[in-house]
């Protein structure tokens, strides 16, 4: 984790992330009832393990400058457990989510852009996901091979409208409820 960094006021994650620990079970996309609004967990040196052991990538990048901190750039980035989905032809080692949580920051902005079509380029696999709502799981879209073509071309217009398709399909997608243990 980066040093310098704390999450400061945002509670992204506690109110994005599904928890189902014993201790705690909570939907994504429904704050959790031991979050402070821009102040963070109030439980914290108790906080189940799912908690003390995720962090988002703004954390633990420092290429992530202020701007991207979840609150702040509308999007949450994370490597993601499940690779399913990816082609064999690229490696799974550091697949990261994008996570869409609101479009007042980053999105539209040429830093945004110029992240999705280096680690494209780089061969990393890129997915872009919305939440499905409270209870319900996020759809997620793979996006290099949708993009290559809009990246290898570096025309900013095609590269926009092409993310932004990704993003509708995955707000379209039919939404699959969360079981949490003991429901
Ligand atoms: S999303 Fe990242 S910065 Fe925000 S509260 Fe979670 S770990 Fe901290
Ligand atoms: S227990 Fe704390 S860290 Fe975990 S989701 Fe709730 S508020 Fe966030």
């Amino acid at each position: 984790m980066s040093q310098d960094r704390s999450c400061g006021e945002c509670t992204m994650c506690c109110i994005d992330l599904s928890i189902d620990s014993p201790e705690l079970k909570k939907h994504t996309g429904v704050e959790c009832d031991y979050c402070i609004e821009k102040i963070g967990c109030s439980i914290y040196s108790k906080r189940p393990a799912e908690c003390s052991n995720w962090f988002c990538l703004w954390m633990v990048k420092d290429v992530f400058g202020d701007e991207w901190r979840p609150d702040r750039s509308g999007i949450l980035l994370n490597f993601m457990g499940d690779k399913s989905g990816i082609p064999d032809s690229y490696n799974t080692q550091d697949v990261i989510d994008i996570r869409i949580i609101h479009t007042n920051g980053l999105l539209n902005s040429l830093r945004f852009l110029d992240f999705v079509c280096n680690f494209i380029d780089g061969g990393v696999p890129l997915f872009v996901s919305v939440s499905g709502g409270p209870g319900y799981l996020a759809s997620k879209v793979f996006l290099n091979d949708g993009m290559a073509s809009a990246v290898q071309s570096r025309d900013i217009e095609k590269v926009t409208k092409e993310l932004h398709k990704a993003i509708q399909a995955a707000i379209d997608h039919p939404k699959k409820r969360v079981e949490l243990g003991g429901e």
